[in-house]
């Protein structure tokens, strides 16, 4: 649980990406128990349907519907049958990403492909789509979750590394943008987090130093709901760095 008032998105509505597992999941728990109602979506229909039964044994209510980033179709019909469910769409958090480390030199052509679709188109087109059926006309935030690695040679993450630091990239063009429409986009960049998939897959292949992972999943869902929320009225098109000082401590001392 975080240190902010109950109820404080009392009213909204949040969608999140990759919402049924691992970060995003705890994203979803947040903003629920802040008050959100929340639709969450995935590939994994098992999944959504298990987070679904957790949240609203919660007192959380949920939305879990199946869909690939990938595909802009299914996005759009997400995006319509939560806004037909509960009228209205007003925080995005594009959190779903692929990823599976690999040396350049093993990577295929189509496995580099599959994480930029999945991480920088994904999160594309679920912005456009939430943009242009609710967003554009009624102002809101989005939040992209992304990876602390935009100035720094990632080993075994070049798809990962690049495809975050094009989303960086989209975050601010959309934030210049859509100003002016009422709209804060801003990201989070999780550093190594404790019990979650990306740090089981990356671990496997990476000696992860244990002060690095101290990071809980409700970390980032607190930067998350400091970011959508109204005590963030001024903040838009800025990247917070969640990870205790780990990626750009250079001579490696302990982080937070
Ligand atoms: P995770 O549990 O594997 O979360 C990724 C989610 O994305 C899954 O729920 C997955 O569900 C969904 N997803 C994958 N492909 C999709 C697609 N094509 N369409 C829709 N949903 C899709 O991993 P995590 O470690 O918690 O990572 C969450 C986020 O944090 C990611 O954006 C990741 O890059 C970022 N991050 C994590 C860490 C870390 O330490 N874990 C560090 C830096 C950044 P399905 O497979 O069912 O589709």
């Amino acid at each position: 649980m975080s240190d902010f008032k109950e109820n404080i998105l009392k009213g909204r509505v949040a969608l999140i990406t990759g919402g049924a597992t691992g970060i995003g999941k705890e994203i979803a728990r947040t903003l629920g128990k802040h008050g959100a109602r929340i639709v969450i979506t995935s590939r994994k229909q098992e999944n959504l349907d298990a987070a679904r039964k957790e949240f609203e044994a919660e007192g959380i209510k949920c939305l879990a519907l199946s869909s690939d980033v990938r595909k802009p179709e299914l996005v759009e019909q997400v995006i319509a049958a939560a806004i037909k469910e509960y009228g209205s769409l007003n925080i995005v958090v594009n959190c779903a990403a692929g990823m599976f480390p690999a040396p350049i030199e093993g990577m295929s052509y189509n496995g580099f492909k599959v994480v930029v679709d999945i991480d920088l188109l994904g999160t594309y087109n679920v912005t456009k789509a939430a943009f242009t059926a609710y967003l554009k006309e009624h102002g809101g935030c989005i939040v992209n979750i992304t990876a602390p690695f935009e100035h720094w040679g990632v080993s075994s993450l070049a798809h990962v590394a690049a495809a975050k630091a094009g989303v960086e990239s989209l975050t601010r063009t959309c934030a210049v943008e859509w100003a002016p429409l009422g709209i804060r986009v801003n990201s989070v960049a999780p550093g190594f987090i404790a019990e979650t998939e990306g740090v089981k897959r990356f671990g496997e292949s990476m000696d992860i130093p244990d002060k690095s992972l101290k990071g809980t999943r409700q970390d980032m869902a607190n930067a998350v709901l400091f970011l959508v929320s109204d005590s963030a009225r001024f903040i838009n098109g800025v990247c917070i760095r969640v990870d205790g000082g780990a990626t750009i401590d250079l001579l490696k001392m302990p982080v937070v």
